[in-house]
């Protein structure tokens, strides 16, 4: 497969892109790790960005640690980043601390199989299947408020969801009880494999109205598809430290 790109700009997407991915998605990390910020840090259009994660997908897993080894990290970090507009001091630390494993990591489902040392697998493979439950969870109550079109009574990891019963009357339907924090590590995995999770920095301040807004049929597809999967790409506070 052909990179979209010359390398070092490729490498250049990864590195932005894997900084702050692993970080809980505060407003202003997203916008600097996000397809559309590393796109317009880079002069690129966002296809580029989207263009490059495939084909580092894409790559057999050999091919694409030998792209990322951390001297040609450290090239690019030094060479074409370090001079960007728009980069500051603090994105500079962060990018430097870049890795190649970080990038294989973000970005290689297969990571796990490859590289993870043995103490972290089953670990590793526990939080997945947790951050799995989380998912399969909220996409339970996602389809929930969709069907009924009522109002949540509490949020959405948890509470009721009210309908409009017969004589005016209200009826109340339990939510399945999802964990808070399974909930929110799942987020910056989500992002990295589908940004358009982004708009969601937490679940719990989520109305039934933002719920029918911002997710999508097919968002509501892919969490169902990550639940069954039980894999999961980048990282979060949890697991960060887990190589
Ligand atoms: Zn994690």
């Amino acid at each position: 497969m052909e990179p979209p790109d010359k390398l070092d700009k490729c490498l250049a997407i990864l590195v932005l892109r894997a900084v702050g991915l692993h970080e809980p998605p505060a407003a202003t990390k997203k916008v600097l790790s996000s397809q559309e910020g590393v796109a317009s840090m880079l002069g690129l259009g966002k296809p580029k960005v989207v263009a490059t994660e495939k084909w580092f997908r894409g790559s057999s897993y050999k091919a694409a640690a030998v792209e990322c080894e951390d001297e040609a990290i450290k090239s690019v970090t030094e060479g074409l980043l370090v001079d960007l507009e728009g980069m500051t001091a603090e994105l500079m630390k962060k990018a430097r601390q870049i890795t190649q494993k970080d990038i294989l990591r973000n970005f290689r489902p297969d990571y796990i199989e490859n590289n993870v040392n043995f103490t972290f697998r089953s670990k590793l493979q526990e939080h997945w299947n947790n951050l799995a439950i989380a998912a399969r969870g909220l996409a339970t109550n996602t389809r929930l408020v969709f069907n009924t079109k009522g109002y949540i009574m509490g949020d959405i990891t948890s509470g009721y969801i009210y309908t409009s019963g017969v004589f005016d009357s209200e009826e109340q339907t339990p939510l399945n009880k999802v964990s808070k924090t399974h909930a929110m590590y799942l987020l910056p995995h989500l992002c990295v494999e589908f940004p358009e999770f982004e708009t969601i920095i937490d679940w719990r301040r989520l109305t039934a109205q933002d719920i029918s807004e911002r997710i999508s049929k097919g968002m509501l597809d892919n969490l169902n598809l990550l639940s069954q999967r039980t894999s999961f790409l980048g990282t979060c506070e949890v697991c960060e430290s887990w190589k």
